[in-house]
């Protein structure tokens, strides 16, 4: 441990980060959801934050406290004993909870907007029923199982096989980096079930299929990561699985469709963990620059140091805006994948870049664990990566964009 630092550490530690600069008053609902969060981030979450980075322990009990607080249901009906709360309200959360850990932030925003998503994007009656309960308590955590070892970017290359049996599908296949891989009760698995027709695009023939954990859905073991140490990353492989033909989420073959408005709605809560891990950092380095004396006085009066805390703060206020953006968006029923893809491209981006600038202007000390801002650059590098690279966010919003001026 450095002997310089423990005055500075003390201080940029100590929980007086701020509000995170909304121009706008919370509702009384977000208020009262809000508040008691924090609190339990702060007290329950942050002090074991540095500790799970270094031993990757799962925090179970953590996430068995969340599913009480209502954060493992946050957009699922009341009626299947979700919280039923707005995008926006999900974005400050996701925000929140990423300002103190990563891993925790991207295991509830993978199990709300994926596993969960899918089912509330395409589930039946029965099938919402079933499942959505136990997802919402966190009895069960849930896994979205995409990516193939072969099948990245380019989802719609997947290979597992689905296989009509008639009363029930056999399913074969392997799946790649599913986040709660091995922790998961309830898993949505992407398979083919139908060869596209000739000259069509291989999206077509896809289907998803939600099931319940089972012996023949075998986790590879957990990867060892850059980053988000304590979020669940493994492999899956499937032999022979049976799978009811009522466990058939949405239109047999037609999924990708589906999968691309998960997927949309997954990037909102992306960006917003970008920009929680950024701001975060933001907040210790502005702190740190004001209490860290060279040459005779605090390194935030040099302009090189900070300009790049003004850059740090007005690029974060910009990625929030578009996260904002696109959650509006989505709750008045709107087209959001421009907004979405913008959102995640620029929550994450700034996101990194300020946990990088963060680090410079600890100089030394930002290299060590301690200051926290080398962990959270860590964590937050897997955003532009995650539900869709930061070229793949390109391709979409060009493609998005160009539409209004093709013919
Ligand atoms: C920690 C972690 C958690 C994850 N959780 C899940 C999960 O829960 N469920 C799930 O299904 N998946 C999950 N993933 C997978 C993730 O979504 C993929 O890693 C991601 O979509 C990229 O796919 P890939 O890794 O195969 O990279 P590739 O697709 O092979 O891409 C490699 C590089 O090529 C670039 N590239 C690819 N195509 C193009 C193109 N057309 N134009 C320009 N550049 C291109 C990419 O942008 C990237 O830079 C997770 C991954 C990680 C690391």
């Amino acid at each position: 441990m450095p002997c310089y630092s423990e005055q500075v550490k003390a201080t940029i530690q100590a929980d007086n980060r701020r509000e995170n600069g909304l121009w706008f008053e919370l509702t009384t609902d977000q208020k009262a959801l809000l508040g008691p969060l924090k609190d339990f981030l702060k007290t329950e979450v942050a002090p074991g934050a540095i500790e799970r980075d270094k031993t990757g322990v799962f925090p179970h009990e953590i996430v068995r406290q969340l599913g009480a607080m209502g954060v493992l249901g946050m957009q699922v009906p009341e009626q299947y004993g979700g919280a039923a709360l707005d995008t926006v309200t999900m974005a400050l959360i996701t925000e929140e909870i990423a300002a103190v850990d990563g891993s925790l932030c991207l295991t509830v925003a993978s199990h709300n907007s994926l596993c969960t998503g899918h089912i509330l994007v395409a589930g039946n009656a029965e099938q919402k029923a079933k499942f959505l309960p136990d997802l919402a308590s966190g009895t069960k955590l849930g896994a979205w199982g995409l990516t193939e070892p072969g099948s990245g970017s380019d989802a719609a290359a997947l290979k597992s096989k689905a296989v009509d049996k008639g009363d029930h599908f056999v399913l074969s296949g392997s799946k790649a980096f599913i986040t709660q891989g091995t922790v998961a009760g309830t898993y949505v698995l992407l398979a083919r079930s139908d060869q596209a027709a000739a000259g069509r695009s291989s999206a077509d023939g896809i289907s998803a299929f939600v099931v319940s954990a089972d012996p023949k859905i075998i986790p590879g073991k957990p990867e060892s990561k850059l980053g988000l140490h304590s979020s669940d990353t493994a492999a899956l492989n499937f032999e022979n699985l049976a799978v009811p033909s009522e466990n058939l989420l949405g239109k047999r073959g037609r999924a990708f469709s589906d999968v691309m408005t998960v997927l949309s709605g997954g990037r909102i809560g992306i960006g917003a963990m970008g920009i929680g891990l950024g701001r975060s950092a933001l907040e210790i380095a502005a702190k740190y620059a004001l209490e860290r004396e060279q040459f005779g006085e605090p390194i935030a009066n040099k302009q090189a140091i900070s300009f790049k805390i003004a850059e740090m703060a007005t690029e974060l206020e910009a990625a929030r805006l578009l996260v904002l953006k696109a959650a509006t968006l989505k709750d008045a029923g709107k087209d959001y994948t421009l907004a979405a893809s913008q959102a995640k491209l620029k929550g994450s981006v700034e996101g990194v870049k300020a946990c990088d600038y963060a680090i410079q202007i600890l100089g030394g000390y930002g290299y060590v664990q301690d200051y926290e801002v080398e962990r959270m650059w860590r964590d937050a590098r897997l955003t532009r990566i995650g539900e869709g690279t930061d070229e793949v966010q390109h391709l979409i919003i060009a493609r998005e964009y160009l539409k209004q001026f093709r013919h």
